[in-house]
């Protein structure tokens, strides 16, 4: 078998010759009856051909061949068919919560196509920061971009992208067959925003950038026209920067606290007969969904802000999953039709220790999840990496890889489930990690035994828990009481 992943299709090895070709020598012959994205590879004497009806399968096959050439050094004569099983394969990075350079995201975009990923999700506004350069809202970055501190320890984090920064990491990424989608959180996870402009929370509340993890009960007032002037404007200046079809929009961890209290928010919902606040974020997020429309964007929304009966019909379901309600909603939305991309957090997130999230783990995920029969529905999966923790390069390193290569493999290839194989062929692609100067554990670390396993949680857990997580834990059982004192569920 040859070393290569994410696994090929099909495979032949025709003899043990090896030849001494380089990229150089690859000829593209174009062949319509070859599959999108998919292409053919041929090695022996006569050469390397890579047969493909378009560009992205000219682009993989020749990424195999380079991939080939690093960890064996020579060519193997072969036959090699080969096409992608899910149309979107992303890997997410979090330049909100700890920012990091245009250097470093250009790096990730290197290595991606690699693996055969093809959408970098840019998560780029937060509670903890603002990262877009917005000209009709200058306050975004020059208040929302800064941070005193992290949980008190005084190290301010500062930093945005300008307009230049951002389309040259779309035309960087486009080079090598990759979109760029970015998201634009809302309505939770917006406090940095509401540093910036006071107005956009339904109490008009004065507060700073946060500097604590976790749920604030700070968000978009769904009432008020003004937030859904402040999206819309926003929203034409990120179109003009992303050319992508889809635009990420969040929706997730939005707390209903200040929904409850507000006027505007009520009124809202007494005009249009919503039943609840999960229907006022859902008839919030429609008027953004159709304003979105208008630009040629489909919307993506995490699976718990979906949660209303009401939610537009072209919303895509990023589905993480959350509680049983959320994960139900989400099952029932891609039955019925909403496109699904699936990034379970138990299994795919990569912020979390290998003592939690081991490589096995992560590979053993069938991104088909239990209850969903409309598989068809399943565009693609995606590694997310939210960067509460992680501060340089080094732990986006050591937090990505290997395990984003199991994911990389789930969305390329069919499923099977033969781990031992990954794992052998992964020893191989250790090359091509090196190679590429990835610093990440060696794979006897990343399936880690009992006693590790409890070090890795113990460090994980004591780093992450500290009275502002207290805080942040009451606001949501504030939540959850108040809608029951009002639903009585
Ligand atoms: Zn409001």
């Amino acid at each position: 078998m040859l070393p290569i992943i994410p696994k090929v299709n099909s495979e032949k090895i025709l003899s043990d010759k090896l030849f001494n070709y380089t990229l150089e020598d690859v000829v593209n012959i174009k062949d319509d009856s070859i599959k999108k994205s998919g292409y053919k590879l041929t090695i022996d004497g006569d050469g390397v051909k890579v047969y493909a009806s378009d560009d992205d399968g000219f682009y993989y096959g020749k990424m195999t061949v380079l991939n080939l050439l690093e960890m064996m050094g020579a060519l193997p004569h072969c036959e090699i068919e080969d096409a992608p099983r899910y149309v979107y394969r992303g890997y997410m990075l979090d330049c909100a919560r700890h920012f990091f350079s245009v250097e470093t995201v250009k790096r990730m975009i290197d290595i991606m196509p690699r693996f055969k990923l093809n959408v970098f999700h840019w998560h780029l506004t937060e509670d903890q920061g603002w990262r877009i350069q917005i000209d009709k809202y200058p306050l975004l970055t020059e208040i929302g971009s800064y941070r005193d501190g992290t949980r008190g320890d005084g190290k301010p984090i500062k930093g945005y992208y300008t307009k230049e920064e951002m389309r040259e990491v779309v035309a960087y990424a486009k080079e090598r067959h990759i979109e760029v989608m970015p998201e634009f959180d809302i309505p939770g996870h917006t406090a940095a925003a509401i540093a910036a402009y006071p107005y956009l929370d339904c109490n008009n509340s004065v507060i700073g950038v946060k500097d604590s993890f976790g749920i604030h009960p700070e968000v978009l007032c769904a009432g008020k026209e003004s937030s859904y002037e402040f999206v819309t404007d926003v929203l034409k200046e990120i179109f003009e920067i992303f050319p992508f079809n889809l635009i990420h929009l969040g929706g997730d961890e939005a707390l209903r606290l200040h929904w409850l209290d507000c006027k505007e928010c009520q009124r809202v919902m007494e005009e249009n007969n919503l039943k609840d606040e999960d229907e006022l974020q859902a008839h919030f997020m429609a008027r953004i969904v159709e304003f979105c429309k208008g630009y040629g964007k489909t919307v993506i929304n995490w699976n718990d802000g979906m949660v209303g009966e009401n939610v537009h019909d072209d919303v895509i379901v990023h589905y993480w999953q959350g509680a049983e309600v959320n994960r139900n909603a989400a099952v029932r939305e891609i039955n019925r039709g909403k496109k699904g991309i699936i990034s379970p957090f138990f299994s795919y997130y990569l912020d979390y220790p290998y003592g939690l999230t081991s490589l096995k783990k992560c590979f053993s995920c069938n991104p088909e999840i239990d209850g969903v029969t409309a598989t068809e529905n399943i565009m693609g999966v995606e590694g997310p990496l939210w960067a509460e923790y992680v501060k340089n390069q080094k732990d986006i390193d050591r937090q990505t890889f290997p395990r984003l290569i199991a994911i990389a493999e789930r969305g390329w290839s069919e499923w099977h489930q033969d781990y031992k194989g990954f794992r052998t062929r992964l020893k191989y692609n250790y090359k091509i990690i090196d190679k590429l100067g990835i610093e990440c554990d060696r794979i006897e670390k990343v399936d880690p035994n009992p006693i590790a396993k409890i070090i890795s949680l113990v460090k994980f857990f004591g780093n992450a828990w500290d009275k502002t997580q207290l805080q942040n834990a009451k606001n949501v059982a504030e939540n959850k009481k108040r809608l029951k004192a009002k639903y009585g569920k």
